[in-house]
């Protein structure tokens, strides 16, 4: 059944704070099925699972779905929708409150999920902090953000950078959802780099994020806070950085070689 229908059959009211907006172009969801790459042996965790629209194409083909939906309303719906599949477990929660790692237990883990775009970053940094072997997070992010990624200017596309090769899938009109979003979305499958296990993830984020803090700023201004003043300036001089800098003109790796001098 396609989503409109479900939708009909449901009863549904999407709620906009929740960011539901529901898939309903058959080819999008193919092309980010295919994305995904899904393996036979593969253990899935679905964030904001919904109507179960991608969530069944995850089903026939991974071994394990874990569909993680915040809201209560679609829980039976999703019961329902999925109960064919033996390989489906559906859970209640907040994607932001879940313990991934102990869902994952130990297995290697694809991630995907089409979710409100204000909590794109907490997701992302709580998928990196919680460590699990993961093989690659497929995730819907609003266009501009994805177009800001690829020009290092914020703390998120400097994490992304670092951590993942980035592989725009493709661009998505808002015509694609039902509802309609305000703007156009991008879909981005991530793929762990094997490097950079050396340092904590957690701190990084947290250093990234402080170099940013006040945009205009510059990078010393902002540091300083955290650190003494006289060591980043030699560390500045160490990696040929002029002292002016802000940190939206850093390199990706800069931000690495200057947070590995200051600890
Ligand atoms: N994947 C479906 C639904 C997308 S809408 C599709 O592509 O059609 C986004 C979904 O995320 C909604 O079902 C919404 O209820 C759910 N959601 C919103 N915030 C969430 C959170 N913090 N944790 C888990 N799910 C959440």
């Amino acid at each position: 059944m396609n989503t409109l229908s479900l939708i009909k059959k449901h009863n549904i009211k999407p709620k906009k704070s929740l960011g539901q907006n529901f898939l309903m172009d058959e080819k999008i969801i193919d092309k980010i099925i295919d994305s995904v790459d899904i393996k036979k042996e593969d253990v899935i965790i679905e964030i904001g699972a919904g109507l179960a629209t991608l969530t069944k194409h995850l089903c026939k083909k991974a071994k394990k779905v874990i569909a993680i939906e915040l809201d209560k309303d679609f829980i039976e719906i999703l019961n329902l929708e999925l109960k064919e599949y033996k390989n489906i477990e559906i859970i209640q929660g907040d994607i932001l409150k879940i313990n991934l790692r102990g869902l994952a237990d130990g297995e290697k883990i694809k991630i995907v999920g089409n979710l409100p775009y204000y909590i794109t970053s907490e997701i992302i940094y709580k998928i990196l902090k919680e460590d699990m072997d993961l093989v690659s997070l497929t995730i819907m992010v609003q266009k501009e953000v994805c177009d800001k990624i690829f020009k290092t200017k914020v703390p998120l596309s400097v994490i992304l950078q670092f951590y993942f090769l980035i592989h725009i899938v493709d661009t998505i009109s808002p015509n694609s959802f039902f509802p309609n979003p305000k703007v156009t979305s991008s879909v981005l499958n991530l793929e762990p780099k094997s490097l950079n296990d050396d340092i904590d993830k957690n701190d990084f984020i947290n250093f990234v994020t402080n170099s940013f803090k006040m945009r205009r700023k510059t990078l010393i201004n902002n540091l300083k806070i955290y650190f003494d003043e006289s060591k980043i300036i030699r560390i500045l001089n160490n990696l040929n950085i002029n002292l002016k800098i802000r940190a939206e003109e850093l390199d990706v790796i800069d931000f690495y070689n200057l947070f590995i001098a200051l600890l």
